[in-house]
């Protein structure tokens, strides 16, 4: 069992601090004379690696002198680094219940109730807490701060903008990234739930936030889509490109069908040729070929295959040229044999990583759910980001 050396450090300095303060009555106490032989063996059970022991030892010390609240709140804490979250949850909630705390220790302790009930999972339960804490002006920001982090998992999100707000507010820090990202993921809700109406709303209240983020014009462009304004649609994803030309590989396939839907097919053929030098990536590749195959057919997907081949060699461009090939060639067994195992090959480092903690995902994210950080994924697979900063 691994421990922390401050656990070991700071146990005696407060113990020896609390010792101190109880005066000079303690020879009429006879019983809490034992309390520093409790505590010498509960150190002394930790230096051994017996933290299940040492905490038996240090409970009975907080049962003989209750007044020691810190030696309490250290043996909380013990708990919740161990996983025990209900003994931890018990003694802070008994803290918090006695009548004879001062408001700065019931304060305290409520703080740790709620870390206790974030550390084991119980957010609603956490959230209550953190509220009652934001009440508490020495207390508020830090609050503030953690229940932004539990609606962020929650999926709360009107909560976590109206409180991201709170914090810029306060402390002056720059959170439109986060903001922006807030009001998208209200944007997906309300899109995956067909309320056009407030998906509209929302990209009007979003929009301000279209330099922050690649996924304000990405979105925007998908509700103007889905309300029918195909032109207005291929506008958002073509400032997209011209805002952040590393996220083109993302709009490509839906900027060209819109532009084939505006009767602009020549033109649509044109941008999606003109993007593969730019952006020789899997995405991208992916995109022209499925369009190029259908609008012009499959010998003049397979020559821009061949040439991507050709220009950046990669599993999947490999992959692309053989998958058009067994296409071409249904007759052809070996070539499909050949291209099934490629495909499942490509598939296995078909992955994006964070950046901020290397985190993979099979599918590009806006959020990582590894570190919680917003548009850390570089907008292109592993395969394609070797050897190239973001
Ligand atoms: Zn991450």
């Amino acid at each position: 069992m691994e421990f922390d050396l401050w656990y070991l450090v700071a146990l005696p300095a407060l113990f020896a601090a609390g010792w101190l303060c109880r005066g000079f009555d303690r020879r009429q106490r006879s019983e809490k004379t034992q309390l520093p032989e409790h505590f010498t063996r509960g150190v002394a059970l930790l230096l051994d690696d017996e933290p299940d022991k040492a905490i038996d030892v240090l409970v009975e010390a907080c049962r003989l002198d209750p007044d020691l609240i810190e030696l309490h709140h250290m043996l909380g804490k013990l708990f919740r680094r161990r996983g025990e979250f209900e003994r931890a949850i018990r003694l802070h909630l008994h803290l918090v219940n006695r009548s004879d705390l001062s408001d700065a220790d019931r304060t305290k302790a409520l703080s740790e109730l709620a870390e206790d009930y974030f550390a084991a999972g119980l957010f609603d339960r956490a959230e209550a807490e953190y509220r009652k804490l934001s009440e508490v002006p020495s207390e508020h920001l830090g609050a503030l701060r953690r229940l932004l982090t539990i609606y962020t998992i929650e999926h709360e999100w009107e909560s976590a903008i109206d409180t991201v707000r709170a914090v810029e507010a306060q402390t002056g820090e720059d959170h439109r990234l986060e903001t922006a990202h807030f009001y998208c993921e209200r944007i997906e809700v309300a899109l995956r739930s067909k309320r056009l109406e407030e998906a509209s709303k929302l990209v009007a209240e979003v929009l301000p936030y279209a330099d922050v983020t690649p996924r304000v014009d990405h979105l925007a462009g998908k509700v103007a889509l889905a309300a029918g304004s195909v032109e207005e649609a291929a506008e958002h994803w073509r400032r997209l490109a011209r805002n952040f030309p590393a996220h083109t590989p993302l709009v490509i396939g839906e900027l060209a069908d819109a532009m084939a839907a505006l009767g602009q097919k020549d033109e649509a053929i044109e941008l999606l040729r003109s993007a593969l030098p730019e952006h020789p990536t899997a995405d991208a590749l992916e995109a022209v070929i499925a369009r190029v195959t259908e609008w012009r057919g499959l010998p003049e997907a397979e020559a821009i295959a061949a040439k991507m081949l050709a220009a950046h060699p990669s599993l999947s461009a490999f992959n692309a040229l053989v998958r058009l090939r067994a296409k071409a060639n249904p007759e052809d067994e070996q070539t499909k044999l050949l291209s099934g195992l490629l495909q499942r090959h490509a598939q296995r480092f078909a992955r994006y990583q964070c950046t901020h903690c290397g985190f993979l995902a099979s599918n590009f994210a806006w959020h990582c759910l590894g570190c919680g950080s917003w548009d850390s994924f570089p907008p292109r697979r592993v395969e394609d980001s070797k050897g190239k900063s973001r």
